[in-house]
């Protein structure tokens, strides 16, 4: 499916990405999980939940974090966490299983977590870097399309200014709407006009 809006969470959903946030729920992915990994999932939640504004959902396998676009998920397994997080360039750490492009500037990374001490720096450092650098990232696959547009609207508008900025045409151009204005076209003037036309 191409990327799209979802229709029932309102979410930005990228191209090829799982979304089911209908049928599934945080509870029904979670309940299942062993002692060691419930306690590790709790406290996960808190730290993403506590960086600030943002959407937490489940969808598919997955609890999503999502600012404008999901900036990290989690994925419960029978023996781990799959802690998945995208950001603006690759960490090279020792503790991530995996990392790779997922967009043109997106990298995602997938670390795993198998208990609650291990949801501390540096791994909240990451997801916090995730969670910062969402909006950025997001904005620049968005406005990527309408780049030459905008720029040659910015151009005509550069122009515009410029000639604005030039005090002498415009303060003639003022004068002559306000002579017109103050005096329409005297027969005289139009007389002279067919006149010229006529020759
Ligand atoms: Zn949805």
């Amino acid at each position: 499916m191409k990327a799209h809006t979802c229709y029932h969470c309102k979410q930005w959903i990228e191209e090829g990405e799982a979304h089911d946030c209908w049928t599934t729920t945080e509870e029904a992915l979670t309940r299942d999980l062993p002692e060691d990994l419930r306690e590790a999932w709790d406290r996960l939640r808190e730290s993403l939940g506590d960086f600030g504004e943002q959407r937490i959902y489940a969808s598919h396998n997955s609890i999503m974090f999502s600012r404008t676009a999901c900036y990290a998920f989690v994925r419960p397994r029978p023996k781990r966490l799959e802690v998945y997080f995208f950001l603006g360039r690759t960490e090279r750490s020792p503790l991530v299983q995996k990392s790779g492009a997922s967009s043109t500037v997106k990298i995602a990374h997938r670390v795993h977590v198998t208990h609650r001490d291990q949801v501390e720096a540096p791994l909240t450092d990451w997801l916090r870097e995730a969670y910062d650098v969402s909006e950025s990232l997001s904005h620049r696959r968005t406005s990527a399309p309408a780049a030459k547009p905008a720029s040659r609207a910015k151009a005509k508008a550069a122009a515009k200014r410029k000639a604005a900025a030039k005090p002498q045409p415009k303060a003639r151009a003022r004068t002559t709407k306000r002579a017109a204005k103050e005096r329409p076209a005297s027969p005289t003037r139009r007389r002279t006009k067919l006149r010229a036309k006529a020759r």
